[in-house]
């Protein structure tokens, strides 16, 4: 319980700040509605957190969180529980932002996971990482050991994501009409650096 108590505390410490310090923040937001001008798209991963690594402000970033921050392509199967493309459409056709990062990561579990198994139990995160199943994935699996094969993994897969992205018609349109850019972004847990790959 000891990790719940030191959440609680950390609201108390968010509370002091944004509605006894700076009560204004959050009336505003309220009052105007939220109008963050950039889609984070990052991994579940505790480690890799937007808000902590941007320094960001309530109100400045819409993120999605998933396993391995991966964006699965268009797919107007409306039966299907689409998540992620869900919050991509709701972040792009309604509070219109401007940008899109794809944040990876290194030592994500997720891509390890994909590197490693290929099992396909068909379970929920297997079936989730089959978005990055593609050739030349399997090419760098092939060629490589573990340990190199996730830190390359890791940033193909931005790619896959950033190519996926184009795939919905209100993206392209919105990227196509520069109103819309789209980055990928690779944080290295080891070194700190953040590689910008697009
Ligand atoms: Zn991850």
């Amino acid at each position: 319980m000891a990790d719940v108590k030191k959440l609680l505390q950390g609201f108390d410490n968010f509370y002091q700040k944004y509605f006894v310090e700076n009560p204004e923040t959050y009336k505003n937001l309220v009052l105007e509605g939220q109008s963050p001008k950039t889609l984070v798209i990052a991994c579940s991963d505790s480690r890799v957190d937007p808000s902590i690594l941007m320094n960001a402000d309530p109100g400045d970033i819409f993120v999605i969180r998933n396993v391995a921050n991966l964006v699965p392509p268009f797919d107007d199967d409306m039966s299907h529980c689409h998540g992620t493309s869900a919050a991509i459409e709701y972040a792009v056709k309604h509070l219109k932002v401007q940008n899109i990062v794809i944040l990876g990561h290194s030592h994500c579990g997720g891509i390890k996971t994909l590197v490693e198994e290929h099992n396909h139990n068909h379970n929920f995160i297997d079936t989730w990482l089959e978005i990055a199943e593609t050739q030349s994935i399997n090419q760098i699996c092939k060629n490589n050991d573990t340990e190199t094969a996730c830190r390359l993994c890791e940033k193909e897969a931005i790619q896959i994501s950033l190519n996926n992205l184009m795939t919905f018609p209100f993206v392209a349109e919105a990227v196509q009409q520069d109103k819309l850019k789209i980055h990928g972004w690779y944080f290295d847990l080891w070194s700190g650096n953040l590689d910008i790959i697009k």
